[in-house]
């Protein structure tokens, strides 16, 4: 039988067991109450018997026989107890001694003489218990019946709460009613009340916290966070059903712990583990990306790690949020960060990450090979950009399929960067720049259009030439540089020699810089041009010096091209012009110079800028000169960069009311169709051609054949570098119209150059 705990039967036994030891304690009393009142008597009557006995023996053994039977008669009749008092000769039978008899020797002289039997009766006792029978009695009823009464309320009281605790606690939350009263005890209808407002609240709040669990759910889901528990003492795992649907996983298995830490991709679980040792030992939340691989699909989790421990329990808490979009997003971008999107080859920032990679692993070697399309401006310019991205698109598979190495970089417009390691010797890096040379070096065919290209290449060796990855890549274009000042299409090693050159630019490019700010270090020089005819100055080309408190007397030939490959070109090209103006303006108050017109040089730079123009527009609006006394000097390879462009811009100089002079004629390879297109005014003739031209066959025939044309187009002739009487003699024989040359003035300033016209327009008058 099965004994249940139930209140009821708690309490049922407390009281069964409170009565029992009442009621033992109650006949215990009693019993005392008996033994007391029985000794008290008994002590009386052995006091009385004690205080005689010793008279009573001597009255027996002299045989005062009356004294004696008065003396008992006395005792007899004093105490009530005494029932009968006699003396024996004999001790009787033990068998005859009973209850409520005493026996006492009598002795004289030590010698015991007879017995003294007194028979007694305890009528105190008799006369207590018969007294107080019946109240007794009353009082044990009365008791009991109390105690039942007592028993019943209790009873009552106690099953209506337990009917009420077997309702309580068949109450389903999932479906809350309220209970009835078991019974009409007020007070457990005021706790079944209780109880039923508190299941009201219940059931509210039941709906509340489903309403937001519903609301968590979708949050969850919305914003792809799941959350997890992880119980490290029992080995516990549980999880919020986002995250069965992150993993993709399915959702009617429990997931366990180990199905959990499976789904990671290997390398990432370790890391993982690795992070909850962390978090467990420093106690401090952590939070990571982590790479999961679930049946072949990609997952990016972020987890947010929390660790816990009390005296109940230690757990590892997390949150895990689906960032794969994000995390391929960023290396969308991060692709693109590190690679040129036209040919998805990494680009320049990569590169710089890579030899910083590989410059650490000191010990190795690599060369860094730069590799520049030779004149892709004019691929660029003649065919237009989508024309020219093709072309990159199949230079950069040519590159590839050379498979040279894997390192290669697209790092600008045409350059192109490959770095090649395990090489033995510098002989076998010049056998790859062959192969990339040659490669190159071929005809592509893009839109039907079939064109032929060579590039330049600069190669550096790490560490041999630098052990600074920054100077690495300046050095190979300083090499590919050199290649393509010697020529292009060929390869140079960079060598210290360069990066001094390249120094030496530097610091001119930084001075020039400066002297451009003053107004007395750019100076502007005068060389005449005379008539050949009259051998008077008629007009003189403007050509730039530079005085500089450190370098010295700089020719042009030192900075021009440094300014060049700057954008100190255009503001020195600008400088010149200007001052050109100023001093045109000044000449017009001078009767010896008003008369004269002013060659100015303009770089390819300046002529392709697309301000130049507005640059002339301005300068005639802030000078009042005639712009006809103002020849624009370009130069032959410069005007066929761009044909159509030279002709536009041409055209406008022209509708200005500027003179133009194509400078260097002959080094060109313009076409009589192309000089019947553009407007100019003269053709200078080179000074290669002239130099020589009283030596070299050929050289006489070019100059002739320059000098016919210009004039079949109508156009005037200047010979550069006359130097010699010859010179001066063939040219004018072949009707050249002007002569410049040391033969005359070599360039010299405004106060030298005013004395020669002086002495030579009014000597050959
Ligand atoms: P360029 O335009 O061909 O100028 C003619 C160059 O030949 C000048 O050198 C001149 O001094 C030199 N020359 C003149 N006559 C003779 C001669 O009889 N024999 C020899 N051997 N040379 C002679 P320069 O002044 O050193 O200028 C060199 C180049 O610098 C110029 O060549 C021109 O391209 C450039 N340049 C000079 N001044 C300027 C300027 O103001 N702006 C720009 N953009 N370029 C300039
Ligand atoms: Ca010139
Ligand atoms: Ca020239």
């Amino acid at each position: 039988m099965k004994i249940e705990f139930s209140l009821k039967n708690i309490v049922l036994a407390a009281i069964v067991s409170i009565i029992t030891v009442f009621i033992i304690f109650f006949l215990f009393n009693l019993k005392l109450i008996d033994q007391k009142i029985t000794k008290i008597e008994e002590q009386y009557v052995e006091k009385i018997i004690g205080n005689n006995i010793d008279t009573i023996a001597n009255l027996f053994y002299f045989e005062f026989d009356d004294s004696l039977q008065t003396l008992l008669n006395s005792i007899k009749e004093n105490v009530e107890e005494v029932e009968q008092i006699r003396i024996v000769k004999e001790l009787p039978h033990a068998k005859n001694a009973k209850d409520g008899m005493l026996v006492y020797p009598l002795q004289y002289q030590g010698k015991t003489v007879g017995y003294l039997q007194v028979k007694y009766r305890l009528v105190f006792k008799d006369v207590f218990w018969k007294r107080y029978q019946t109240a007794g009695i009353f009082i044990i009823v009365a008791f009991f019946f109390f105690l039942a009464f007592i028993l019943y309320y209790l009873y009552s009281k106690i099953s209506s709460i337990d009917v009420l605790a077997a309702r309580v606690q068949n109450i389903d939350l999932s479906h809350i009613r309220k209970i009835g009263a078991p019974d009409s005890f007020k007070e457990i209808h005021t706790i079944t009340k209780s109880i039923n407002t508190m299941l009201t609240a219940i059931k509210e709040n039941f709906q509340k916290i489903y309403i937001q669990e519903k609301h968590l759910q979708e949050a969850q889901k919305i914003a792809h966070l799941s959350s997890w528990e992880y119980d490290l003492q029992t080995g516990e795992f549980s999880c919020s059903d986002e995250l069965y649907r992150t993993l993709g996983v399915d959702a009617s298995v429990a997931m366990q712990w180990e199905d959990f830490l499976s789904y990671f991709e290997e390398k990432e679980r370790n890391r993982f583990l690795a992070m909850l040792e962390r978090v467990q030992k420093s106690g401090i939340s952590a939070e990571n990306v982590y790479l999961f691989q679930i049946y072949g699909k990609t997952k990016y989790l972020k987890i947010i790690i929390k660790y816990r421990k009390t005296k109940q329990e230690e757990k590892f808490i997390g949150i895990a949020l689906d960032v794969t979009e994000e995390v391929e997003a960023k290396k969308k971008v991060e692709f693109l960060a590190y690679h040129d999107p036209l040919t998805a080859l990494p680009n320049r920032y990569a590169l710089q990450m890579r030899l910083k990679e590989l410059a650490k692993n000191q010990q190795k070697r690599f060369g860094v090979v730069f590799i520049d399309i030779d004149d892709f401006k004019f691929i660029n310019d003649s065919y237009g950009h989508t024309f020219g991205d093709e072309f990159l698109m199949q230079l950069a598979k040519a590159l590839v399929a050379l498979n040279i190495t894997s390192d290669i970089f697209r790092i600008g417009g045409d350059e192109f960067v490959l770095i090649v390691e395990n090489f033995e010797s510098k002989k076998e890096l010049s056998a790859y720049a062959e192969q990339i040379l040659e490669k190159i070096a071929t005809e592509y065919e893009v839109e039907g259009v079939k064109f032929f290209v060579t590039c330049s290449i600069g190669i550096c060796i790490y560490p041999d030439d630098s052990e600074k990855v920054e100077d690495l890549l300046t050095n190979a274009d300083l090499a590919m540089y050199e290649a393509k000042k010697e020529g292009k299409n060929r390869y140079r090693f960079f060598d210290e020699k360069m990066k001094e050159r390249f120094e030496r630019y530097n610091t001119i490019a930084h001075y020039l810089q400066e002297s451009l700010q003053k107004r007395d270090e750019i100076l502007l020089y005068f060389q005449p041009k005379l008539n050949f005819e009259t051998l008077k100055v008629e007009s003189a080309e403007v050509l730039v010096r530079w005085n500089h408190p450190e370098l010295g007397f700089v020719f042009p030939d030192t900075f021009i091209p440094v300014a060049e490959r700057s954008d100190l070109i255009i503001e020195l090209d600008h400088y010149i012009l200007k001052r050109s103006f100023e001093s045109l303006e000044q000449w017009q108050q001078d009767p010896l110079l008003s008369k004269l017109y002013l060659s100015v040089n303009i770089s390819g730079r300046e002529f392709y800028d697309p301000h130049f123009i507005d640059y002339l527009k301005e300068l005639l609006q802030t000078h009042p000169i005639d712009p006809s006394k103002i020849e624009i000097e370009i130069t032959e390879t410069v005007s066929m960069e761009d044909a159509e462009f030279t002709k536009k811009t041409l055209k406008e100089i022209k509708s200005l009311g500027f003179r133009i002079a194509l400078d260097d004629f002959g080094t060109g390879y313009s076409s009589l169709n192309y000089l019947k297109q553009i407007p100019f005014d003269t053709l200078k003739i080179d000074k290669s051609f002239v130099q020589d031209i009283d030596k070299d066959e050929d050289d006489l025939k070019i100059v002739t054949l320059i000098i016919n044309i210009a004039k079949s187009f109508s156009k005037e002739t200047v010979a550069e570098g006359v130097e010699t009487k010859r010179h001066e003699e063939i040219l004018r024989d072949l009707a050249c119209n002007m002569a410049q040359g040391y033969l005359y003035s070599k360039a010299v300033d405004k106060e030298q150059f005013r004395i020669f016209v002086n002495q030579q327009n009014s000597s050959s008058a």
